[in-house]
């Protein structure tokens, strides 16, 4: 893996310069800079940083790719997109992408009330708005006051009982007004075809969602029965996030091709768009062998566009309009997570620690000769030996012959030769060094929580890509496992054999050392649990101005304790007399030791529940 497998993931949004990645941007300005700055006016444990650049650059990119797409094949219909909250609905993420897409007509795509209202207030009057998922009267009837307002709403019917209510709320808010407003109609179709991966849920004929073709033309008879037939102007399918291949996708465009041209041969004269929902993948991987997705967007693209067309032509319909709401591709590459790593779990494991005796049992006395005479040319021979002393003092202590001072003793040279063998041995690409590098991976605790950043890692093992934050001058050589500080065994990025990951290895006493987590801003952030009461962490976003120099603002700041419990419904006042009332009332106080004490208590309620770093904690 060179560079982090930066040229896999990265998409030229970030570089290495020197020893630092970079963002690849402006003055191109390190994170490292960038995390200090913030954390200079006092924040401290794990930074989420949003770049509003990266949401423009793939805005234009999808964009740009259809518009491309269009004029090579000489497509006829329009091309529009909407963003499904539901992958991130974070004011300082939504407000970002609302300026950004300023001229592009760009909408929200709403899958529950809450939702809806977000999409009815920020989306401006003509952009569409498209309403997917399970809708009762009350979310209808939202639908039509969005309408009325003037917005260019479709809401897309799920089943046949949503358009039986919509048909009721037509009658209800439509009686005797000056003119009967209705939004427009979408129908989420059933697919054969189903997605593939952990997500393929969402498509297919087991899917939650979505008419059969006999409902469908149920729900055809029941519109043109209430003169509804002419707001039905979509076709709306999903076949699921992250489609790897595009194979399904060419599939469902096919199906849904054809359920349009059916449908618009039955005289449905509005119709004229296709939505094809999400699904359009990022590539997650830091390794060539396990890269998780077979196509470019330019190639999906072109497979829309020309599906399409070559559909129409066949039935002779016109070319419908194309909708996308992809949201893991618009969103994933805004947001980097960056923690603090704390300690490194052998650490101890160093020759300080040594407790040699004056005589020591044989074999340590030899494995201590071992790491003393240790050199490129025997390197291998003496970690084989290394081994072999380490069987059989474990087993000479079971049986009682050494103590325990020998034992550590062993643990700390065994580990100590293999190490430093490691690094002799760099540059050979042995595979015995490989599965020796489980035995001594290297334990990271990272000032994170894995529930409440990565959600995605610990429920679907969707991998995300990490990078320190500076040293990449130099070859990381510690096999790493990363630990979150969760009470929770869950909480670990272990280390795979099969996806080797390296760290360097330093002194977290002597220096900081951060690691930085990609491709977090999708899904992510809303999915994240506070397991620990471990909460969303500060954020801020990172704007680069005309001259190419950034500022750091936006800053919000995770919550702090007494926060974190009111949000869980405790009665803080409750909570903060009790804690104040035991201190008043301890007899082992004096009553200004008592002050003082409840000021440092109150300072420690005001700060949130991540770890400070050991250098904070010295300051
Ligand atoms: C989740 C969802 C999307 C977004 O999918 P991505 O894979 O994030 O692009 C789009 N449309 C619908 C209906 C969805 O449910």
């Amino acid at each position: 893996m060179k560079h982090f497998g930066i040229d896999i993931w990265g998409d030229n949004n970030f570089i290495i310069k020197k020893d630092t990645i970079n963002v690849n941007y402006g003055k191109q300005p390190s994170l490292l800079e960038i995390t200090n700055n913030i954390r200079e006016r006092g924040y401290k444990g794990p930074i989420l940083l949003r770049f509003p650049h990266l949401i423009k650059k793939q805005i234009d990119t999808l964009f740009q790719t259809f518009k491309n797409a269009k004029k090579e094949f000489d497509y006829k219909g329009d091309f529009h997109a909407v963003f499904p909250l539901k992958v991130n609905q974070f004011p300082n993420f939504i407000h970002e992408l609302m300026d950004v897409t300023k001229g592009y007509n760009y909408g929200l795509e709403a899958g529950s009330k809450a939702e809806l209202i977000i999409a009815m207030s920020l989306t401006p009057i003509g952009a569409p708005i498209t309403v997917n998922g399970f809708k009762d009267k009350e979310m209808i009837a939202l639908c039509f006051i969005a309408a009325k307002m003037g917005h260019n709403i479709t809401i897309t019917i799920e089943g046949i009982t949503e358009l039986e209510t919509i048909i009721q709320v037509d009658k209800e808010l439509n009686s005797n007004v000056k003119k009967r407003v209705v939004p427009k109609i979408g129908v989420r179709i059933r697919l054969h075809s189903s997605g593939i991966g952990i997500w393929a849920k969402s498509g297919g004929y087991s899917s939650k969602f979505g008419l059969t073709s006999t409902e469908l033309i149920e729900a055809y008879e029941m519109l043109k029965e209430y003169s509804l037939l002419d707001s039905l102007w979509m076709i709306h399918f999903h076949i699921g996030s992250q489609m790897g291949d595009i194979a399904p996708l060419k599939k469902a465009l096919r199906e849904a091709g054809n359920i349009y041209a059916e449908l618009k041969k039955r005289g449905v004269e509005s119709l004229r768009a296709i939505n094809i929902g999400g699904g359009l993948a990022v590539e997650y991987s830091q390794h060539k062998h396990t890269q998780e997705r077979n196509y470019s967007i330019k190639e999906f693209s072109n497979d829309v566009i020309y599906l399409m067309q070559e559909i129409s032509k066949s039935k002779n319909v016109p070319e419908p309009d194309i909708f996308t709401e992809s949201g893991r591709f618009i969103a994933a590459s805004h947001s980097v997570i960056i923690a603090p790593v704390l300690e490194l779990f052998s650490q101890e494991y160093n020759e300080k620690s040594l407790r040699l005796k004056e005589k020591n049992p044989p074999l340590v006395q030899e494995l201590y000769d071992l790491f003393n005479s240790l050199k490129k040319t025997n390197a291998r021979e003496y970690m084989h030996d290394a081994l072999d002393h380490m069987e059989s003092l474990l087993t000479l202590f079971d049986l009682g012959y050494i103590d325990l001072e020998d034992r550590s003793n062993t643990e700390i040279l065994v580990n100590l030769i293999i190490k430093k063998s490691i690094q002799l041995l760099k540059d050979e690409d042995a595979n015995e060094l490989r599965r020796l590098q489980d035995r001594i991976q290297e334990k990271y605790l990272v000032n994170f929580s894995v529930f409440q950043s990565l959600p995605d890692f610990w429920g679907l093992s969707q991998n995300f890509p990490i990078v320190p934050l500076n040293k990449l001058d130099i070859k990381p050589t510690n096999p790493a496992s990363i630990w979150d500080i969760t009470c929770d065994s869950d909480g670990e990025i272990g280390f795979k054999p099969k996806t080797p990951f390296y760290l360097h290895d330093i002194d977290v006493e002597e220096e900081e050392y951060f690691l930085a987590f990609f491709l977090t801003g999708a899904y992510q952030e809303v999915l994240g649990m506070k397991h620990n009461l471990f909460t969303h962490p500060t954020e801020a976003v990172i704007r680069f101005d005309k001259n190419g120099n950034y500022e750091a603002d936006g800053i919000i700041e995770a919550q702090n304790l007494m926060d974190i419990l009111d949000d869980l419904d405790y009665d803080t006042s409750i909570i903060d007399k009790s804690l104040k009332n035991k201190i008043e009332e301890s007899s082992n106080l004096t009553n200004d030791e008592k002050r003082e004490l409840l000021g440092t208590l109150y300072l420690y309620l005001s700060e949130n529940s991540y770890l400070k770093t050991i250098q904070a904690l010295q300051k």
